[in-house]
């Protein structure tokens, strides 16, 4: 049994090309500050790599140069430094960072990944390239630091080269790890990258780098990295099979000995209802009654009847197909005939946003619909709405679902990925074991999702069954420290394999 003391021993370097609040476009960028400061927490000493773009450079403490570069292979020369993170609240230091400091790969205007038309940048291979590569020496006994990782992290495409890099060092090296958190970016280049990328012409094989005849970073991760983690059990499950992997289940499926699903954590600082400034009322578990305010604020400020006793749903997402949008807009015109109203925040691909908003024009007072993004309505209505909804065709992880429970808001959602492994379903047997939080529907058809509502208006009209739920899901721990314990865990049963 692996037990806490030993985290002091753990050194992780932690590859991303995103961090909140430097630099962040999605998911990314908040795993890779909430789940490093929860493992600090722990006491594992990890540290952090990313490319110094000029919103990174900008934004460190205590910067100061570690290393120094030139004439590795065909990249430019560059600096390294050393720094810290911002400190997160109660934290008390911030998390340390290395910074590849090489101004013609990152030092321009635009994103991360693309100019500021929003175009991918063209030398992407190369800047990520740069990213690997580093990681890779540091991870080994090339590395001109004092520090050494016993475990190298890599995230997402822009590190899956890391772990091909080590596989071809022929030095001492560390057991690498690769995390998957979007499978359908892969970081695919055409082949003749490779040779500016420092990689052997062996490595273009099947058992390799190659993928559908060019190469693919996400690819060489997976295929070179020792052990592989996604962003929950159920999900890492379904990227094994078609549809949901992309090209690579095949590959997956080879590795499935080696592959983890962890589920994220929530910020449970910016998402509790005891103390959300976005909520006409706060609330806490003893005093759920209060919930009631925000429900009624709610249904005035977007026009509904205003009825304590009617089931209010909610829906907060991007309008895409994945998230089941469509299934919603099939389901709703019946939704509305019966004895309850819907509330939509979202926005997305135009056709879907016209569909939503037809939903308002079309049965006024019972359904409500804004199209755009509001992060404050969005905390109104989880703390508002009895029940949310998330008919998500496929779903890696998903917050709002957690959010919904920890708002005593009992969701309804699709029966996939990091729905089915944090939800669970009401039966009298959850009801009677103290677990029941939430709904499950099976199918991904209307006729599924519509039973599921009516299931959740039965269940919302018996006060009894509905109180254990909310209490329930209230109940339920969604913090980082506990996801980051899971990765320590996983971090340290790969220890035997310390320097292979
Ligand atoms: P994904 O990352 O696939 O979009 P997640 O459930 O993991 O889905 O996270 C999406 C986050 O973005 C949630 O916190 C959700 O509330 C928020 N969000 C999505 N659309 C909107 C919107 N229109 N307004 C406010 N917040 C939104």
């Amino acid at each position: 049994m692996l037990t806490a003391p030993l985290s002091r021993d753990l050194g992780v370097l932690f590859i991303t090309s995103e961090v909140y609040p430097l630099i962040k476009t999605g998911g990314l960028g908040d795993v890779s500050a909430a789940l490093p400061a929860a493992l600090q927490e722990l006491g594992v000493d990890v540290r952090l790599l990313i490319p110094g773009y000029p919103k990174v450079l900008a934004g460190l403490r205590y910067k100061r140069k570690v290393a120094g570069f030139s004439g590795l292979s065909h990249f430019p020369p560059f600096l390294l430094w050393s720094a810290r993170l911002p400190a997160g609240k109660g934290a008390s230091k911030g998390v340390p960072i290395f910074v590849i400091d090489c101004p013609s790969l990152y030092r321009r205007n635009g994103g991360p990944y693309t100019n500021t038309a929003g175009q991918d940048w063209p030398d992407n291979a190369m800047r990520f390239g740069l990213l690997s590569k580093i990681g890779a020496i540091l991870a080994s006994d090339a590395s001109p630091l004092i520090w050494r990782p016993n475990i190298v992290h890599c995230n997402d495409w822009q590190s899956g080269l890391t772990p091909a890099y080590l596989h071809f060092y022929q030095g001492r090296k560390v057991v690498s790890l690769m995390s998957i958190h979007n499978l359908v970016f892969q970081g695919v280049f055409p082949p003749s990258t490779l040779s500016r990328l420092d990689l052997p012409a062996t490595s273009f094989n099947i058992n390799g780098i190659e993928y559908y005849g060019d190469m693919s970073f996400l690819k060489a991760g997976l295929y070179y990295s020792d052990h592989i983690i996604t962003v929950s059990p159920t999900y890492a499950k379904e990227i094994q099979t078609m549809p949901l992997g992309f090209g690579l289940q095949g590959l997956l499926a080879g590795r499935s000995d080696h592959i983890s699903g962890i589920v994220n954590g929530i910020d449970s600082t910016k998402w509790d209802p005891e103390t959300d400034p976005c909520l006409a009322q706060n609330y806490t578990v003893k005093r759920i009654a209060a919930k009631a305010i925000n429900k009624r604020a709610l249904q005035q400020m977007m026009g509904l009847v205003v009825d304590s006793d009617i089931p209010l749903f909610g829906m907060v997402s991007r309008h895409t197909y994945q998230k089941g949008c469509d299934l919603l807009l099939q389901v709703a015109p019946f939704l509305a005939r019966m004895p309850a109203q819907l509330v939509i925040l979202g926005s997305g691909e135009a056709g879907l946003d016209r569909e939503m908003a037809a939903l308002e024009k079309n049965h006024p007072g019972k359904i409500a619909v804004r199209i755009g993004f509001d992060e404050t309505l969005s905390h109104l209505i989880e703390g508002g709405v009895d029940s949310f909804l998330m008919p998500s065709r496929f779903e890696p992880c998903g917050l709002n679902q957690m959010y919904s429970q920890r708002y005593g808001t009992p969701p309804l959602v699709h029966a996939t990925g990091g729905l089915l492994d944090t939800v669970v379903d009401c039966t009298p047997a959850t009801l009677a074991d103290g677990s029941a939080s939430g709904f499950l529907f099976h199918e991904m058809d209307p006729r599924s999702f519509l039973a599921g509502i009516q299931r959740v208006i039965a269940s919302y009209c018996n006060k009894t069954t509905w109180l254990r739920l909310q209490r329930n899901g209230m109940a339920k721990d969604f913090s980082w420290r506990l996801s980051a314990i899971a990765y320590r865990d996983i971090y340290l049963s790969l220890l035997p394999g310390l320097y292979k």
